[in-house]
């Protein structure tokens, strides 16, 4: 392990995603992108994405001069134009009128298309409950994920992110993958060779294991929570795909490059709870999210991050992380 600033880490995924031909607005929103989840203790999409992200570079899968554009297509409905870019400053330029139309309609969605996603969600739904607002999003991913019974990878992990304002300026966020596990958390195990949890997956013969690598090799990931988890796979693939006009998972697979972000879309959705419930939403919220604090053995989702956040970074990063970006 090699300790490291954020602005080291900043630095260094700026300069790589540069030299492998990003243009300067996009090296600059992927680099916070992964900078924030180092800082943030989410080790599965901070450097550990950056060999991937210039892989999608160097095989054409994404567009690194992209230029995202927002298109206002209902009252209460944005459109942004990915470009093939990666999803990060497509996002970046979404929030701002987003949280405006919010502000102005009650509610208002955001389809993000033609993008290439490999990140967490919780950047973009903090993004709006610190102007205030209810965040809500999804994305689908690749097929990872066999719906539940079945045996054959149909969904992506799909993660489903919600963020709260709080009354002391805080946000409450949750950001889970659909999948017992992330698609990342399964590689760093199998890189590891340390067990995944029960329950994670299925051998390319359709039988159970705890052997990331069998799982990478021709098997399947598991939604959470059996049947449950699956319809809510299922609704994000609905919600990220035809409903914004984006693909399925299983249609992203088709022009999919391996290894490198996926092609696809992602439903952004804010609320202003001042016009849904009037100001005092804050306060109400802070009764029930305060009884979980307060309850022994219980924690916030989003605790552990904030938590680390609070520590100003990480001090550590791995030393095969870092040999594979020296190589880049
Ligand atoms: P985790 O299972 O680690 O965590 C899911 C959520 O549960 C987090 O908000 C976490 O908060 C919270 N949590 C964990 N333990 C507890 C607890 N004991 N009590 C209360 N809350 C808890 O995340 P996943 O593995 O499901 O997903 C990891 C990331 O992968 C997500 O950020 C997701 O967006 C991303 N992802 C991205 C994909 C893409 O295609 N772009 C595809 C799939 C996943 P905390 O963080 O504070 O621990």
């Amino acid at each position: 392990m090699a300790g490291m600033t954020l602005e080291d880490i900043y630095s260094l995924g700026e300069k790589t995603l540069m030299d492998n031909g990003c243009d300067a607005a996009n090296a600059a929103a992927v680099a916070r992108t992964m900078t924030a989840a180092e800082r943030d203790g989410s080790q599965s999409h901070g450097l550990f994405r950056l060999p991937a992200y210039v892989k999608g570079l160097r095989e054409g899968n994404a567009n690194g001069s992209a230029d995202p554009t927002v298109e206002q297509i209902a009252p209460s409905v944005l459109k942004v134009h990915g470009q093939e870019g990666f999803a990060s400053l497509a996002l970046e330029r979404a929030i701002s009128p987003l949280a405006d139309l919010a502000g102005q309609q009650g509610i208002a969605m955001c389809g993000l298309t033609r993008i290439r996603h490999f990140a967490a969600l919780w950047p973009e739904v903090e993004a709006l409950a610190e102007r205030g607002l209810v965040g809500f999003a999804v994305t689908a991913a690749i097929p990872y994920v066999a719906p539940a019974g079945g045996r054959e990878a149909l969904f992506g992990t799909n993660p489903m992110a919600f963020a709260w304002p709080r009354a002391d300026g805080g946000v409450l966020a949750f950001d889970q993958a659909a999948s017992v596990i992330a698609r990342g958390d399964v590689m760093i195990h199998a890189r590891d060779g340390v067990p995944v949890p029960e329950g994670t997956g299925l051998d390319k013969d359709g039988n159970p294991t705890t052997d990331g690598q069998a799982i990478l090799d021709g098997g399947v990931q598991l939604a959470f929570g059996g049947y449950k988890g699956s319809a809510i796979a299922m609704m994000i693939e609905l919600m990220a795909g035809a409903m914004i006009g984006e693909v399925f998972s299983f249609e992203a697979k088709k022009t999919a490059v391996p290894g490198c972000p996926f092609n696809g879309g992602e439903f952004l959705m804010a609320i202003d709870p001042t016009k849904t419930a009037g100001a005092d939403f804050l306060a109400h919220g802070e009764e029930l999210l305060g009884k979980i604090e307060d309850m022994e053995g219980a924690r916030l989702p989003g605790a552990r991050r904030h938590a680390n956040r609070a520590k100003g970074g990480p001090a550590e990063v791995s030393d095969k992380i870092l040999e594979a970006i020296a190589a880049l």
